[in-house]
């Protein structure tokens, strides 16, 4: 789950990081008001759940607060990537001598949370991680031992930072995975990190994304949750508790566990296809967690057909074709289904399937590859 900049910021600030005095305004007049009271040039931030705001011209300074109001009225509405900005940061303006990154994230192929430091901080990030990712330090942590002080200065030194933000870097390192480790984040990241004309250092960005499944001890940061902000098909399949990704391709892919489903998605893509979407219906699933999940895949107009690959052990293959045929009867489905079962009641389940009557084209396969390969002729 990700939080708002504002929100981030709130969290870190706690932790003792310097942040830009400012607060969030919901109305141009609002922004005026609160640039106003801070009495000095603010910059405008829109609050959205994306990176690269800036580059987007959602962030803009101000130098009165007529012009905060104009510069509000302006980005509050915008679209960014998708996202209607609804609230704008209005902050104290920092005058940047220099900007820096922090970050820190899980490093899957390294099994462990990985920390970066850069002196190239700013916009340009993803850019310096393609093209010279030597500009990027990264020290992975041990999670017995922590962050060393050790590791933080040979981060500040890889990293390339200057004296003046050197001497308070292990301390905001110190805190950026305290804050991680407590808001059980998979990013905690300040960039940038700013070291300011008269020599401060402030947090002029924050970034956390909360691992969703810990939301259920984050009790302070769960409520934070906007599903405006998310994916509307997402969302959805979160109401009816399904595990549900939405991809970008054409073929809608249901199974039984997570492994499988993965193993799906690799299948289809060999073949040629593209996902729609990953979605899981777990162990034992009933007929009527088969409609839900079918309903929620068909809301993605993209998809042409459906591939259902279950793996019969606690799931039941009849308990499948049955929430399969019932879906089919009381919904509108006008896309192909490719059902490929096996395992436990296979061959009732089969059976149910062969002598359904049925307006949709149900195809039945025997195995996974025969599966891929014919839902993927069915919507090229
Ligand atoms: P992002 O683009 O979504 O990551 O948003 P950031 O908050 O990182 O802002 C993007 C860029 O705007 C920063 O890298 C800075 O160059 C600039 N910026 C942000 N805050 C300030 C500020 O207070 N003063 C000035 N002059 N520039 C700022
Ligand atoms: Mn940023």
């Amino acid at each position: 789950m990700k939080v708002h900049e504002y929100q981030a910021k709130e969290v870190f600030a706690r932790y003792g990081v310097p942040i830009p005095r400012g607060r969030v305004a919901e109305t141009p007049e609002q922004a005026e008001a609160i640039a106003r009271e801070l009495g000095v040039r603010c910059i405008v931030k829109s609050q959205v759940h994306v990176g690269g705001r800036g580059k987007a011209g959602g962030i803009k300074l101000a130098a009165t607060p007529e012009e905060a109001r104009e510069v509000a009225s302006k980005i509050l509405g915008m679209n960014i990537k998708g996202l209607i900005v609804k609230k704008v940061l209005v902050e104290e303006a920092a005058d940047i001598a220099q900007e820096f990154y922090l970050g820190i994230t899980v490093d899957r192929a390294a099994r462990r949370n990985v920390v970066m430091v850069s002196a190239a901080g700013g916009m340009d990030i993803e850019e310096v991680a393609a093209k010279t990712p030597e500009k990027i330090a990264k020290e992975h942590i041990d999670p017995f031992l922590g962050l060393c002080d050790y590791q933080c200065r040979e981060l500040i030194y890889k990293g390339g930072l200057p004296a003046e933000v050197a001497r308070l870097a292990t301390s905001f390192l110190k805190v950026l995975y305290q804050v991680y480790c407590d808001t059980d984040a998979t990013l905690a990241e300040i960039n940038p990190l700013v070291l300011t004309k008269d020599n401060k250092v402030i947090a002029t960005d924050a970034k956390l994304i909360i691992d969703d499944n810990a939301l259920y001890r984050q009790k302070e940061l769960a409520p934070l949750r906007e599903e405006s902000e998310e994916d509307p098909l997402e969302a959805e399949a979160h109401r009816r508790g399904l595990t549900y990704v939405h991809l970008d391709g054409s073929v809608g892919i249901i199974g039984n566990g997570a492994g499988l489903v993965m193993g799906t998605l690799d299948v289809v893509q060999r073949a040629g296809g593209k996902p729609a979407n990953f979605l899981d219906i777990g162990g034992g699933a009933k007929a009527a967690v088969v409609r839900d999940s079918l309903e929620v895949v068909l809301m993605d107009p993209k998809v042409k057909a459906v591939f259902f690959n279950i793996f019969g052990g606690i799931t039941r293959c009849d308990e499948v074709a049955k929430g399969i045929i019932e879906a089919t009867r009381t919904m509108d489905i006008k896309v192909p289904l490719v059902v490929r079962l096996t395992g436990t009641r296979e061959a009732e389940g089969r059976e149910l399937l062969a002598t359904a009557a049925s307006k949709v084209q149900l195809v039945p396969a025997a195995t996974m590859a025969e599966a891929a390969e014919k839902v993927v002729a069915l919507t090229s």
